[in-house]
């Protein structure tokens, strides 16, 4: 008891601890906060009788320090992916190219052209920024962005007469992850979702026989993440545009990933490329900003004047609409579609999936050269990793990866102490092994990742 009480006469004040030298050019409330939270648990251990020793001010300033540290971190901060999945969407899918970063850091800081035509004087619109980018881009006649594909969606079904019915195949009826269902997008617009055909096979039999006069639109969804296979049989978009052509009503595309360049440019299959839909005549295609696209979070529409025009008007599209720093993203990004070998060489989605098996051994052995202090425990495997965000669902693509297997350390401890790290390495565990594929792993991370791990499972450099 005696300690006790000599103890808690001994513990420095807020004002004290916040002089010391370690502390020095820390002041401020969170400071403040950080010396008084340090101070409240040293208080209770003692009186917990969890203290053997006085207190000791080096050590508290030093842990105040840790805590202020720790309090001050982003909570949205930079991530090395280490999981090979491109897309990913719980690590914000697509890492902006770095001319793209620029043009959005140009932009942040000060004011912008963002509503203001600087030739007349006059109000300029924040969508002219990127329309004749992608008219050129995918040959529609006009384009509109908003938020998020999601978003383009449910703008497209709003702007249909209420009550309305679209028609949908079975097979299509998507739900994206994160909520998103087609079927539910569609009740929030106010149409009717009006199901045709079955899950595998849906013919343009039935949405023939499903048209009648409450019918508003056809509605066609790419299964993006998700594929039918074996005996299937779907309409196609160019004979979805003749029946609709035939009976007065538009065909919306929802492609969801909305590749610029054609699949084998990219080398992904399966996934088809806005212009191609655009050329098939569909009336509005939708698509995401950042998946393969490889831009910010947005939702492109392009499509006829009409339909993208009745868009504009629509009340929806101000609360939908897309912020500058989007805007400055999205209009770099898509500038460099203009020449797709330099999108292609600089877009980060683009070139990771585009990665060949020679340039990802070779980073793969760069990186297990810098590792070569923990001998045996690491190796050079292959593996399969896959593109994610919904896109090319059955398609692994072939990668290589660092396998690390900790002596002295559980495998699940290591990949925990990993993402703790205040830029956090994510990687995955397979059969006991941490596997750091290096397809997602930019050049410039190698160093770090080999640094955290050297210390983390501390071996002495030879
Ligand atoms: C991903 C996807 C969406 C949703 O797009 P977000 O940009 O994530 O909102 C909608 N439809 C399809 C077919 C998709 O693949």
């Amino acid at each position: 008891m005696a300690a006790i009480n000599d103890f808690l006469r001994q513990i420095p004040s807020v004002d004290e601890l916040l002089s010391h030298p370690t502390l020095a050019g820390e002041q401020g409330p969170p400071a403040t906060e950080a010396v008084r939270l340090i101070l409240d648990e040293l208080r209770g251990a003692i009186r917990g009788g969890a203290c053997s020793d006085p207190p000791d001010r080096d050590r508290l300033a030093a842990r105040a320090l840790a805590r202020l540290r720790l309090a001050a971190r982003p909570s949205l901060r930079r991530v090395v992916n280490a999981t090979g999945i491109v897309l990913h969407t719980n690590l914000g899918r697509a890492p902006l190219p770095p001319s793209v970063a620029a043009a959005v850091r140009d932009v942040a800081g000060g004011y912008s052209t963002l509503e203001y035509d600087p030739d007349t004087g006059g109000r300029g619109s924040r969508y002219d920024h990127v329309r004749s980018l992608l008219t050129r881009l995918t040959g529609a006649e006009d384009a509109l962005v908003v938020n998020n594909n999601a978003a383009a969606v449910l703008l497209a079904l709003s702007t249909l007469k209420s009550g309305g019915e679209v028609i949908v195949s079975r097979g299509e009826l998507v739900e994206i992850g994160g909520k998103f269902r087609i079927p539910d997008v569609m009740a929030q617009s106010g149409c009717v979702l009006r199901e045709v055909g079955s899950t595998n096979r849906t013919r343009m039999a039935d949405y023939k026989a499903a048209i009648g006069l409450e019918t508003v639109a056809l509605f066609k969804a790419h299964p993006s993440n998700f594929r039918i296979v074996g005996f299937f049989e779907e309409a196609t978009l160019p004979e979805l545009v003749e029946l609709g052509r035939r009976n007065g009503l538009p065909v919306f595309h929802d492609l969801g990933s909305g590749a610029m360049l054609r699949a084998d440019l990219l080398g992904v299959a399966d996934e088809p490329c806005v212009a191609d839909s655009v050329a098939a005549g569909a009336d509005v295609v939708c698509f995401s900003g950042d998946k393969l696209l490889g831009g910010p979070q947005a939702g492109i529409l392009v499509g006829t004047r009409e339909w993208i025009g009745r868009m504009k008007q629509h009340p929806l599209t101000r609360a939908l609409r897309i912020d500058k720093l989007t805007l400055a993203a999205l209009e770099a990004t898509l500038r460099l579609y203009l020449d797709p070998a330099r999108a292609m060489a600089e877009v980060p989605v683009l070139a990771m999936l585009r990665a060949t098996e020679q340039e990802l051994r070779s980073r793969a052995e760069e990186l297990a050269g810098r590792l070569a202090p923990l001998r045996d425990q690491v190796a050079v495997v292959e593996v399969d990793g896959e593109v994610g965000g919904g896109s090319a669902p059955t398609q692994t693509i072939p990668s290589t990866a660092v396998a690390v297997t900790p002596r002295r350390l559980s495998v699940s401890r290591l990949e925990q102490s990993l993402r703790l790290r205040d830029i956090p390495i994510v990687a995955r565990i397979s059969h006991d092994r941490l596997l750091l594929d290096v397809r997602t792993i930019q050049q410039a991370d190698l160093d770090y990742v080999a640094n955290t791990i050297l210390e983390l499972l501390g071996e002495e450099t030879p």
